[in-house]
């Protein structure tokens, strides 16, 4: 069985396109959504912010996935100032873009 998996919040469409690259080349499958995404409201110029996601398709490779796109996440985070995190009930510490704690999979709390 397969399902899809939200993984990563990309902050851009290349950010999301390379670390789907990274999972296929590990042999995990993966999709990013929302970079082809053009919002069409009533004419309006004003040009949404849409950030990608990466979502995976076997939960099988979840905890690799994960790992992954931990150390990417690292590699691509931007070198002004800390990144953002948040702390999981579990006590892990996960970066910004997660929405799952990357040790235990609970939900990252509403702030
Ligand atoms: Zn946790």
């Amino acid at each position: 069985m397969s399902s899809l998996t939200k993984l990563y919040l990309a902050a851009n469409a290349v950010d999301g396109h390379m670390l789907k690259g990274l999972l296929e080349q590990e042999g995990i499958q993966a999709v990013v959504r929302g970079d082809d995404f053009v919002p069409l409201q009533g004419g309006t110029l004003f040009k949404m912010e849409t950030r990608p996601s990466v979502w995976v398709l076997d939960d099988e490779h979840l905890p690799r996935a994960r790992a992954l796109a931990a150390d990417f996440g690292r590699r691509s985070t931007p070198s002004e100032g800390p990144p953002a995190t948040w702390t999981c009930r579990c006590g892990e510490t996960s970066e910004e873009q997660f929405t799952e704690c990357w040790s235990c999979g609970r939900p990252k709390p509403e702030a």
